[in-house]
């Protein structure tokens, strides 16, 4: 057990009031790590206050419910902090996390930043909510886990792990998973929920497969500007689902994607088979996993000078690697 979930679960113990946040644009492993972490602390202290406090929202994710209304600021004062899923501060949804007596960070992302009084990062679990599992696991004795905690925490252990398939997912991993299941989570629906696309979205993914761009190494991207998104009707979160749609392309083993911001920026979002994108992206405002970072640039030129950077990497790699796809 590492030594600072014993540490966690003190201050967790000596705190009335505890605030939970994540990064902003979340995904299944924000939304479910924290909002497991909170049903899992209030089923097994119902005497405390615990809230979740973030200040933006998911669609794609909308099924796994809500969270709660803003609190006044002068809530904070008193309140131990815990931020689930966020490498950095910058990346809280809530800056007001700052207003926290103390804070705790609980996070799988490679460790760029140390923003908290306690912090448990372990950069090689699949998913942040495979560590809220793994805390349930080490105190199953002092905590008390429901189905609703069980789905949210399943949600983000399938979702952040592709589904148990890329290379973080451990034999831990699935056993942590085995115990999270047998809570009695419905699947059905679950993975209905995570399926179900509308006719859309599935035109657009077409559109994307016609003119992604493939660079002379190999490197997919494709580039959503605000044209497209108004014509197909998308959301910046629909726009920058695409970046999966090219996840599978022999030879292409790293794709890209860009997403025009309204504001000037373009988001970036990169992924890899074998080859280690995060040094890139860090150069380029961002930062994430060995094989899945987020970055931001501020003009078409940049962008194409990250492409041509991704491209003499994937050059440089499949020179001196064998055995990829
Ligand atoms: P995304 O493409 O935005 O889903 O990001 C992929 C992964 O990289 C996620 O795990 C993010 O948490 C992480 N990530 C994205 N943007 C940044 C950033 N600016 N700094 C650090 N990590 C990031």
């Amino acid at each position: 057990m590492n030594e600072n979930m014993q540490i966690i679960l003190d201050k967790i113990k000596e705190y009335d009031k505890i605030i939970i946040f994540r990064h902003f644009r979340p995904d299944g492993d924000a939304i479910g790590s924290t909002k497991g972490f909170a049903t899992l602390l209030k089923n097994s202290f119902p005497e405390k206050k615990i809230y979740l406090q973030n200040s933006d929202f998911s669609n794609y994710l909308a099924f796994l419910g809500g969270e709660d209304e803003p609190l006044p600021d002068e809530e904070y004062a008193d309140a131990l902090g815990i931020v689930l899923d966020s490498g950095t501060a910058k990346r809280i949804s809530n800056q007001k996390y700052v207003l926290c007596k103390e804070l705790i960070k609980i996070d799988h992302h490679i460790p760029v930043e140390s923003y908290a009084n306690y912090e448990w990062v372990e950069e090689h679990r699949s998913s942040t909510c495979e560590m809220v599992a793994a805390f349930y696991d080490a105190f199953k004795s002092e905590l008390k886990m429901s189905k609703e905690a069980a789905t949210y925490i399943y949600t983000g252990m399938v979702t952040d792990s592709g589904r148990f398939r890329f290379r973080e997912v451990s034999g831990e991993t699935m056993r942590l998973a085995g115990l999270i299941l047998d809570q009695g989570i419905d699947t059905d629906t679950l993975y209905a929920n995570l399926y179900m696309d509308d006719v859309e979205s599935l035109r657009f993914e077409s559109y994307v497969h016609r003119k992604m761009q493939i660079s002379p190494n190999g490197v997919a991207s494709m580039y959503v500007s605000k044209r497209i998104k108004k014509k197909f009707k998308l959301s910046n979160e629909d726009a920058s689902s695409c970046v999966s749609f090219m996840d599978s392309i022999k030879g292409s083993l790293i794709w890209i994607a860009f997403i025009e911001g309204d504001n000037g920026e373009i988001r970036v979002r990169l992924r890899s088979r074998f080859v280690t994108i995060s040094e890139l992206a860090e150069k380029y405002n961002g930062g994430g996993h060995a094989c899945a970072s987020g970055a931001t640039v501020h003009s078409k030129a940049e962008a194409k000078a990250l492409l041509n950077e991704a491209d003499a990497l994937l050059k440089e790699y499949k020179e001196k690697n064998e055995g990829w796809l």
